[in-house]
């Protein structure tokens, strides 16, 4: 390989000329792509190219055939799923992520990319206002993951070794456990109890209440029925923001539950837990202090490019007992010592990326007054598009709005509201998403992208109003015929 870091200035520097131009007129962008399955790939060569190519044809192809293909999360206009926000601080600290280049499994394979990450999740404890057993200054401590939902397995994991006293690992998995969720909490709970040994039959999913938060004498009774059975249960998982609602499951009422038979208690605050980084919105955190584990998505809504969960233990020990393997080869004086922490034992991979550079230059950019206002700005408008919508009589909410998520739908028939979904995210003017509630389908409008301005709130709503206005004349038009 040559050493031509010219060429790398040029190339680096025409790619962040590249983002930028795209990030400024991503607006006038289709938000979801209009290709057809296969259309990208039949327009890539089949065979790679024999010698190298000058990085402008890769940037033109990037314009030409990849961008079409690619739905624009980084629009003001995406208001589907929940956000994957990003922000310029957060791709220049995942540019020296990669330029630095560093595998940071162990304390000694990079002691910066470890003590930096420490630093940061603390930064986050204060930040958020987050219990202090979380903090590494205490028996817990944060670690940095690539999804919520490796989180959530991570958390299960450990939960399961503790109901046994750390001999499923050991022994294999014993059928006998069981766990337990809300019927609202995210699929990755599910997906963890298949991969944790634990068995979907073993899953619980405990009925919630008419704001679709989990019914605490529910899972009571389930957990006594269980017990009774002889079954041992060994995790609760708790949502705070669930997907389709943004449901909060009442934490202290759950966790006196968890306290009393001894159960792990997981809190997935996937994209709400953001909100906290403003004190007015920590009611979402209430109970926080009795959990044994904790996990927010900053590639969410904390402008923090996918991947970046933050994954907190009030007792470390516990979950690097559960995750701990040491072969020789890994062997080094300062793990030996004691006096290092090495991070590999707190997730599934080995290796680890040195995701703390994004947090670290996205908190130094915009400082916890900037994300503040951001938080603020996403929660003022989505309350103002909840009043628009409860101010028109052709629509219904279907959900309590607490943050920045509304749930609503046309009054009438689902196809009605799955033919306005449709019709909005073909125009490429806006892209929502969709859930079931109460059996109903229901359009899901999330506010939380980077970008999105009161402009864009207010041009999705004519959009919704207009779409829903050429559904009802087309109706009339077939009932008239
Ligand atoms: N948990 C909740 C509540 C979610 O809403 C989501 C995704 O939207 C996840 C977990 C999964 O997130 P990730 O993509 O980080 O695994």
């Amino acid at each position: 390989m040559n050493k031509d870091f010219e060429q790398f200035r040029r190339d680096g520097s025409r790619a962040v000329d590249w983002i930028a131009e795209y990030l400024e007129h991503a607006a006038e962008l289709p938000v979801l792509s209009q290709v057809k399955p296969g259309e990208i790939l039949a327009s890539l060569p089949q065979h790679p190219p024999a010698t190298g190519e000058p990085f402008e044809s890769v940037l033109e192809d990037l314009g030409n055939k990849i961008l079409p293909g690619v739905t624009n999360w980084q629009s003001p206009n995406f208001f589907a799923y929940f956000p994957a926000n990003s922000s310029p601080a957060s791709v220049v600290g995942e540019l020296l992520c990669a330029g630095l280049g560093v595998q940071g499994m162990l304390w000694a394979t990079s002691p910066a990319c470890t003590e930096l990450e420490i630093r940061v999740l603390d930064w986050l404890v204060e930040m958020l206002g987050l219990p202090e057993q979380f903090a590494s200054t205490h028996n817990g401590g944060g670690v940095i993951q690539d999804s919520a939902s490796s989180a959530n397995l991570c958390a299960m994991l450990a939960g399961r070794e503790r109901a046994t006293q750390f001999s499923s690992n050991e022994a294999g998995c014993n059928q006998r456990l069981t766990a337990y969720t809300s019927s609202q909490a995210h699929s990755s709970m599910e997906k963890a109890v298949k991969i944790a040994g634990i068995g979907r039959k073993n899953l619980r999913t405990i009925e919630v209440d008419e704001k679709f938060a989990m019914r605490p004498a529910a899972l009571a009774q389930a957990i006594e029925e269980d017990k009774r059975d002889g079954k041992v249960p060994c995790f609760v998982g708790a949502t705070v923001g669930t997907t389709s609602t943004l449901a909060f499951d009442p934490l202290p009422e759950i966790a006196a539950i968890c306290r009393e038979h001894n159960i792990w208690l997981h809190v997935d605050a996937a994209m709400a837990g953001t909100a906290a980084l403003c004190p007015e919105f920590r009611w979402i955190h209430r109970g926080l202090e009795l959990v044994d584990s904790y996990c927010f998505d900053a590639h969410k809504w904390m402008v923090t490019n996918f991947d970046c969960t933050c994954f907190y233990v009030a007792d470390r020990k516990a979950l690097t007992e559960t995750l701990s393997i040491t072969p020789e080869y890994l062997r080094n004086p300062a793990s030996a010592s004691g006096a290092v922490v090495d991070f590999r034992d707190w997730h599934i991979p080995l290796g680890r990326r040195f995701r703390a550079l994004k947090l670290w230059c996205v908190i130094r950019h915009y400082g916890v007054e900037g994300l503040q206002q951001m938080i603020r700005k996403h929660v003022d408008l989505t309350r103002i598009f909840a009043d628009w919508l409860k101010a028109d009589s052709r629509f219904e909410l279907m959900a309590p709005v607490a943050l920045n998520l509304i749930c609503f739908r046309l009054k009438g028939e689902d196809e009605v509201n799955e033919r306005l979904l449709k019709n909005l995210n073909t125009s490429g003017k806006v892209y929502l998403s969709h859930t079931k509630l109460n059996q109903k389908y229901t359009l899901r409008f999330c506010i939380g992208q980077t970008y999105t301005e009161k402009e864009h709130v207010e041009s999705a709503w004519r959009a919704i109003q207009s779409h829903a206005g050429a559904l009802s004349s087309s109706a009339a038009v077939a009932e008239q015929a």
